[in-house]
C-alpha cells in the first residue's frame, strides 16, 4: 500500500530534496499535501507533477485545492491521508505543524529543530499523547539514530555530533565579525537554505543541534558533544557503555538521512547518493570547537542548559538577527551580540502551551529588535 506523505516547506532545500527522494520510490510512497511560503511559481509546478490532495500557500493563494495563512500548515500537518509529514518549514514557523502532526498521530520527519528548541518537552508530550512519531531529518540525528537503533537506551553513554566549522573556521574572529553576506552564504560542505547557512557560520545551528539531540535521546548535555569535521564525512559518534563507538558515514547529502526517516526502522534499496568510498573520502579531520571563534555556540549550549524558556528566546533571538544580517541591517559579529543582550535579559519561565512558547518569541524578537536598533 502506498504511504500518504505531507510536504511542509517543499519549495526549500529540504522539501526539494524530500519530493526528490519521493521521485525514486512512487511505487512506495505518494504526496499528500504540499505547503509553502511564498514561491508560488514552484509550487504550482511541484502541484501538477504530484497531484497532492491539499496545498497550501501560507502567504498568497493556490487553486482549487488550497489552503492560505498560517492555518493551511496545521491542516496540510493532519491530513487524514497523510501518515508522515515532512516538516521542511525554516524557523519558528513550523512549531504549530509540528505538535499537530503528532497528536494527529502522525510520523514526523522533522527537519524544523527549532521545533524541539523552542518546545522540547511540549512536542514529546504531544508525540505521547497523540501516539505520534518523531525522526529526526538532520544529519547528525538520523546518524545518532542509526547507530542506536537495535542497542538498548540504558547503554548509551555519549553522543558526540560533528560540525564542519563553516566558512569562518580558520578565519581570525574580528574579521569574522565583519564577514559579507556573501562570505557567510558560502558554506564549504553542504548546500541549503539561507537561515540555517547562516547558523552554520556561527555554530548557532549546533547549539540548536545539542538541544535537539537532548530532546530526541533523552540525555543530558554533560553527554552531548561536538567536534569539528571539516569533511562532513562522518555525522555523528555514539558511544556504549562498555566504551565501544559507532559512527555513520556518508558524503554529504540529505537524501539520505531524508529516505531514512521516510522508511525507518527498515531501509529501502536506492542509488541517489554519492556512493561511498573511503579513499575519496579521506583523510578525515577532528578539531575542537574553539569557543573564542564561535561564541553563540557556547551561548546556545547555556540556553539549552538553563532550560524552560531560554532555548525559544535563544531561537528567536537567533532568527531576528539572521534574518537582519541578511537584510545588510547589521554586521554578523552582532548576530551574538544580540543574542547575548536577549538572553541576558531573558527571564525563564515554564512552558505549557504553543500560546505560552509564542509569547516568549515574541518578546525575544522584541528585545532582538530594540538592541539591534540601539
Ligand atoms: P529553506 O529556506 O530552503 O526552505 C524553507 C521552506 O519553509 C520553504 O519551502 C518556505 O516556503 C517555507 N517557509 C518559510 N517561512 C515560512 C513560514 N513563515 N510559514 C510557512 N512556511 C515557511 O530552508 P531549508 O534549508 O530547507 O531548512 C528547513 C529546515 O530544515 C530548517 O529548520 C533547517 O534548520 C532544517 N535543516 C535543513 C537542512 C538542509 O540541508 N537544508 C539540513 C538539516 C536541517
Ligand atoms: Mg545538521
Amino acid at each position: 500500500m502506498s504511504t500518504g506523505v505531507a510536504v511542509l516547506g517543499s519549495t526549500g532545500s529540504i522539501g526539494c530534496a524530500t519530493l526528490q527522494v519521493l521521485s525514486r520510490h512512487r511505487d512506495r510512497f505518494h504526496v499528500t499535501a504540499l505547503t509553502a511560503h511564498s514561491n508560488v511559481e514552484l509550487l504550482d509546478r511541484q502541484t501538477a507533477e504530484w497531484r497532492p490532495a491539499f496545498v497550501g500557500l501560507v502567504n498568497g493563494k493556490t487553486g482549487t485545492r488550497g489552503g492560505k495563512g498560517a492555518a493551511c500548515l496545521v491542516d496540510a500537518a493532519t491530513h487524514p491521508d497523510a501518515r508522515i509529514v515532512v516538516n521542511g518549514i525554516v524557523g519558528a514557523a513550523g512549531l504549530a505543524a509540528t505538535l499537530a502532526a503528532l497528536r494527529a498521530g502522525k510520523r514526523v520527519a522533522l527537519a524544523n529543530k527549532e521545533s524541539l528548541v523552542m518546545a522540547g518537552d511540549l512536542v514529546l508530550k504531544a508525540a505521547r499523547e497523540g501516539k505520534g512519531e518523531i525522526v529526526p531529518v538532520d544529519s547528525e540525528h538520523s546518524a545518532v539514530l542509526q547507530c542506536v537503533t537495535g542497542q538498548r537506551p540504558g547503554e548509551l553513554r555519549r553522543l558526540i555530533l560533528t560540525a564542519s566549522g563553516g566558512p569562518f573556521r580558520t578565519w581570525e574572529p574580528s574579521r569574522t565579525a565583519r564577514a559579507t553576506v556573501a562570505e557567510a552564504l558560502n558554506h564549504p560542505t553542504w548546500k541549503m537554505g539561507k537561515k540555517i547557512t547562516i547558523d552554520s557560520a556561527t555554530l548557532v545551528n549546533k547549539a540548536l543541534e545539542v538541544i535537539e539531540a537532548h530532546f530526541l535521546f533523552a540525555l543530558g548535555y554533560d553527554r552531548l558533544e561536538v567536534v569539528i569535521h571539516p569533511q562532513s564525512v562522518i555525522h555523528g559518534f555514539v558511544e556504549f557503555a562498555d566504551g565501544s563507538v559507532l559512527a555513520q558515514l556518508g558524503f554529504p547529502n540529505m537524501e539520505l538521512p531524508i529516505l531514512y526517516a521516510l522508511t525507518y526502522p527498515g531501509r529501502l534499496p536506492d542509488e541517489g547518493s554519492r556512493r561511498f568510498d573511503p579513499i575519496t573520502a579521506g583523510p578525515l579531520t577532528f578539531e575542537p570547537v574553539a569557543p573564542e571563534r564561535f561564541p553563540a555556540f557556547r551561548l546556545g549550549r547555556a540556553a539549552g542548559e538553563t532550560g524552560r524558556s531560554a532555548p525559544a528566546a535563544f531561537n528567536a533571538a537567533n532568527e531576528e538577527a539572521v534574518q537582519a544580517f541578511l537584510e545588510g541591517r547589521i554586521p554578523f559579529g552582532r548576530i551574538t551580540e544580540t543574542i547575548a543582550a536577549v538572553l541576558d535579559r531573558h527571564h525563564p519561565t515554564g512552558l505549557d502551551s504553543l500560546e505560552s512558547v509564542l509569547a516568549v518569541d515574541a518578546e525575544a524578537r522584541r528585545l532582538a529588535r530594540e538592541r539591534m536598533c540601539s
